[in-house]
């Protein structure tokens, strides 16, 4: 039931934006898990990570509209509460990481990680995970081999694979491989001359196929990158605000003090507000030596907006909530594997998957039939992986074990009619 023609939308967008679903959908109304279309139909949200408070949830809508209404402005001028936001940030994140700077967009700051370790170690080669997902700016969308064929990686890019998603559970030998793959790729940069300055991953290598564990695999990779004199930057943009369950940032499951984090979706529930957190020393001679202003970047109600998810995400427990609420919802899913084309069920918080096979037929298409299958009885989630045939879900963190069943309901029906 939506109101926008495809052609429509297509003529004035032009044709390199894509939409979900055989029959799209057009929202005009959110609620915590809940989207709701022009007829009031009422769609369960088991996909939108940005919303991670709940849509609309009335705290942050609050706090935009009281700062809108009061001053919105620039980091030019001294402010408290961006300094306030960035010590509580800051502290959450622990290690050596001190200083943060803000940008509006996850891609942004992945561009400027990567301006900074370059800056810092004075080479210009980065290595990333075989089906990475980094963002948009050229710089980035370089290190964005998920990107397709049509967008080549730099001349300066070499990719290692990423673990099989639920393939082994062995978190040493996982990392002794990806180790091995990255010292062949950091002598491959040195030996053209670009040298290395950085490793850069999802810490839960979303496009590479979502893989949650096991929990550690992560640090032989960080230690190699340690040993050859390179950056590792941790990209939480998927991983990070409490998603895992474990912990409030990604690669602290698996052991890491990164040197660079990036962050943004989640961040401002919407609102755009993303931000790269630093080691103090890498910033000293880039700090002198580069100016750094990005006018959206950190404005005051984007502060407001993440300052008030900081809120809720503390005084509703919802790092707990994940927890205990996705391990159910795990366990679940994992009971529906078997006669049924769903396999390999893996997760960690609210983050989880599952293959879809198609013994003789494409199991791309079917996956996309379970989607679509999904959301015909009005339940939203996503496929994703290297082959697009794994299942993504990935909830607002709110998301109840009452929003659980509905979702657990309609997958069973729709495993059961293409089965
Ligand atoms: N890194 C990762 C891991 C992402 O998933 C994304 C967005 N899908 C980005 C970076 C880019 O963020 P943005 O779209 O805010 O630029």
């Amino acid at each position: 039931m939506t109101t926008v023609s495809l052609t429509r939308r297509e003529g004035l967008l032009g044709p390199a934006y894509r939409h979900f679903y055989e029959e799209p959908v057009e929202f005009v109304r959110g609620e915590g898990v809940h989207l709701y279309d022009a007829a009031g139909e009422e769609y369960l949200d088991a996909y939108n990570n940005v919303p991670c408070v709940g849509h609309c949830h009335p705290r942050v809508v609050a706090a935009i509209a009281e700062q809108a209404a009061r001053l919105n402005t620039h980091t030019r001028y001294f402010a408290a509460p961006i300094l306030d936001y960035a010590e509580r940030l800051l502290a959450s994140l622990g290690g050596g990481l001190g200083h943060v700077m803000f940008t509006c967009s996850g891609s942004e700051a992945n561009d400027l990680a990567l301006r900074i370790a370059r800056f810092h170690t004075g080479a210009a080669g980065v290595v990333v995970t075989a089906n990475a997902y980094h963002g948009v700016t050229s710089a980035v969308a370089e290190i964005s081999p998920s990107l397709g064929p049509s967008v080549a990686p730099g001349p300066r890019v070499r990719t290692i694979a990423a673990p099989v998603p639920g393939g082994g559970d062995d978190p040493e030998a996982e990392g002794r491989r990806m180790a091995a793959e990255l010292e062949a790729a950091i002598a491959e940069l040195e030996e053209a001359g670009h040298g290395f300055a950085a490793f850069v991953a999802d810490s839960i290598l979303s496009s590479d196929g979502i893989v949650p564990g096991p929990a550690g695999f992560l640090a032989p990779v960080a230690a190699t990158v340690r040993a050859h004199g390179g950056l590792y930057v941790a990209d939480e943009v998927q991983s990070g605000f409490a998603r895992t369950g474990e912990e409030m940032w990604g690669y602290q499951r698996h052991g890491l003090e990164p040197d660079l984090v990036t962050m943004g979706k989640p961040m401002g529930n919407g609102i755009p507000v993303a931000a790269a957190a630093v080691r103090p020393e890498l910033l000293e001679e880039f700090g002198r030596r580069v100016r750094y202003f990005n006018t959206f970047g950190g404005n005051s109600v984007s502060i407001a907006a993440a300052t008030a998810v900081l809120d809720v995400i503390e005084e509703e427990g919802l790092r707990e909530h994940v927890r205990a609420v996705g391990t159910r919802l795990l366990d679940r899913l994992a009971a529906l594997e078997g006669h049924r084309p769903l396999r390999n069920v893996r997760g960690v918080g609210l983050y989880l998957s599952a293959d879809i096979v198609a013994e003789d037929g494409d199991p791309a298409a079917l996956a996309a039939r379970v989607v679509n299958g999904l959301r015909e009885r009005r339940v939203l989630i996503g496929a994703t992986g290297p082959r697009a045939d794994m299942l993504k879900i990935r909830p607002p963190l709110v998301f109840a074990d009452a929003a659980a069943d509905r979702l657990l309901a309609a997958l069973d029906e729709v495993l059961e009619e293409v089965a």
